[in-house]
């Protein structure tokens, strides 16, 4: 099963993309994770993406294409894949609709994961990450020991760069002007759109998930 996970910065699409690919048995891809860590290792593809990470832009199209090229090629992926963070331009949406069509495959699911503002703001201005796995956390303060890290050594929890006041208005702005045009887009080329409301609990969430995905 294929499934593009869709939704503005915070909304939850990667936690519950965790929990999406380990019920179907099939791995996630996270572009935003991928470029994380081409940033910290310094490639060519960190050097590049850096500056647009760091505001909050959106990193290029033949950056994100490559990436996702890679990544749907690998023998890991025959299963399935749950998509996290890309699409997030038209241009990426043909492409992918394209690199599916050379390997044969369809694009199942297109979960688009609703949620206001207000809420987002709210919920990356308190997030951190652990600075060695990636994990995110709320309620934990910039500095903690990630004491349940399974990476030695274990990390301490940081901010992510993008999740500084500023670069949080820009990522809502960039998801308005480039991101929602996808979802008319997907609502234009086929019936695989489905939205669900991304407000309350994780366990909640994950209920609605599961339906839309129809293993619940
Ligand atoms: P995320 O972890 O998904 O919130 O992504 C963090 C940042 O990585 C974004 O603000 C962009 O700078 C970059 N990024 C991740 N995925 C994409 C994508 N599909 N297209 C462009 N930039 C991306």
């Amino acid at each position: 099963m294929i499934v593009v996970l869709l939704g503005p910065p915070g909304c939850g699409k990667g936690t519950q993309g965790e929990r999406l690919a380990a019920a179907l048995g099939v791995p996630k891809i996270s572009t935003g994770d991928v470029i994380r860590a081409a940033i910290k290792a310094e490639t060519p593809l960190g050097l590049e993406a850096r500056a647009y990470y760091d505001r909050g832009d959106l990193v290029p199209d033949p950056l994100i294409l490559g990436i996702m090229r890679e990544a749907l090629a690998a023998p890991e992926q025959a299963r399935g894949v749950i998509l996290d963070g890309v699409v997030r331009t038209v241009p990426q949406a043909e492409g992918l609709a394209k690199v599916l069509e050379g390997l044969a495959r369809p694009l199942d699911l297109v979960l688009l994961f609703e949620i206001a503002d207000e809420e987002l703001v709210k919920r990356l201005s308190g997030r951190t990450v652990c600075s060695a796995c990636g994990t995110p956390a709320t309620g934990r303060a910039p500095g903690e020991l990630h004491a349940e890290c399974k990476a030695s050594p274990k990390g301490h929890f940081v901010r992510r760069k993008d999740d500084e006041p500023d670069a949080i208005r820009n990522r809502l702005e960039v998801y308005e002007q480039q991101t929602a045009p996808v979802i008319a887009w997907y609502r234009a080329h086929g019936d695989r759109l489905t939205a669900i409301d991304a407000t309350g609990t994780m366990d909640v969430i994950e209920a609605r998930v599961r339906r839309a995905a129809g293993i619940g």
